[in-house]
């Protein structure tokens, strides 16, 4: 599995598990929880979850899910907005450590920029890695601009990730703000990289599949990690997708499967708002 350097030169996998709709339903939690042991088993050990899927639900599914392998995984979560304040942060990030059974977590994110300063949330998140209950901390659905100000508040520079939309169906960030964090060593957590299912549909993936022996939602992850400083986060509930998806990590798209692509699914052609779900 191709893995991504953080700003640190830690290394994590260019391939991880998402969870949003997870927990949501008790009748899908066994199913849910085998889906990311699957995911782990094929070394996605890098997990993205938050305080909002499923109110702590999906939180809980992976706690069950990383028992006895917490050391082999990476977990990502992420707090609201309104709870990013400087003592609103830390009561979130103990809850979510309460939920998911755990006495670190890996990666911390902003979930979206709301009312609370930059330099407020910045200022928690340091002192919660300081008090050891998180490793790093990121953001995510910040635009060019919003991570210009971030750059520019005290240990803003600290930032390990910007987690945001990119698949086939939407490039905007391939206009300005990829190229941004690629300058300043931040990789990009590509979130939705199957564009929710969406995309699937699109014959051209299905050829290019056809050709490499692999699935349509295989050639859209792989798409999306042909960028060396991407990290691409799928999810799926069901272990076999699970599986289809994991073979994103030795697709390797050709000249020609990239032109194709680049036919059906143009780049942006300027500057576009960030696109977030
Ligand atoms: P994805 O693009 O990962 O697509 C998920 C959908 O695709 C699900 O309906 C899933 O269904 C289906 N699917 C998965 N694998 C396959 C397959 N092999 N073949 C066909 N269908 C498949 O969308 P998400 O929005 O879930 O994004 C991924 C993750 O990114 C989220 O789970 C979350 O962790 C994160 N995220 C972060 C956001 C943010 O604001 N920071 C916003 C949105 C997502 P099924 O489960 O039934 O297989």
């Amino acid at each position: 599995m191709r893995t991504v350097k953080l700003p640190d030169g830690e290394t994590v996998q260019a391939l991880g598990l998402g969870t949003w709709h997870m927990g949501e339903r008790g009748s899908e939690h066994d199913r849910e929880v085998n889906a990311l042991k699957a995911g782990m088993d094929l070394g996605m050990t890098l997990i993205d979850t938050a305080e909002m899927y499923g109110e702590g639900g999906a939180e809980e599914v992976v706690g069950d899910a990383i028992q006895g392998r917490r050391d082999n995984v990476f977990i990502v979560s992420k707090v609201y907005p309104h709870n990013a304040s400087r003592r609103g942060a830390i009561a979130a990030c103990e809850r979510s450590l309460k939920r998911m059974r755990i006495e670190t977590i890996d990666l911390y994110l902003l979930h979206w920029r709301g009312g609370v300063p930059l330099s407020e949330t910045v200022e928690a998140f340091e002192q919660l890695k300081s008090e050891g209950k998180i490793r790093h901390w990121g953001v995510s659905n910040l635009d060019a601009g919003d991570m210009n100000e971030l750059h520019n508040v005290e240990s803003g520079n600290n930032c390990a990730t910007n987690q945001v939309l990119y698949h086939l169906g939407e490039r905007g960030i391939e206009w300005d703000l990829l190229p941004d964090c690629a300058a300043a060593k931040i990789p990009v957590m590509a979130y939705s990289p199957l564009g929710q299912g969406a995309i699937l549909f699109e014959p051209a993936l299905q050829q290019i599949g056809d050709k490499h022996g692999a699935t349509p939602a295989a050639v859209a992850i792989a798409w999306v990690m042909r960028h060396e400083h991407v990290i691409a986060i799928p999810k799926s509930s069901d272990a076999e997708r699970v599986r289809q998806n994991a073979a994103a990590s030795d697709l390797k798209l050709d000249a020609e499967d990239l032109a194709l692509l680049e036919d059906v699914f143009p780049p942006p052609n300027g500057p576009s708002r960030l696109a977030i779900l």
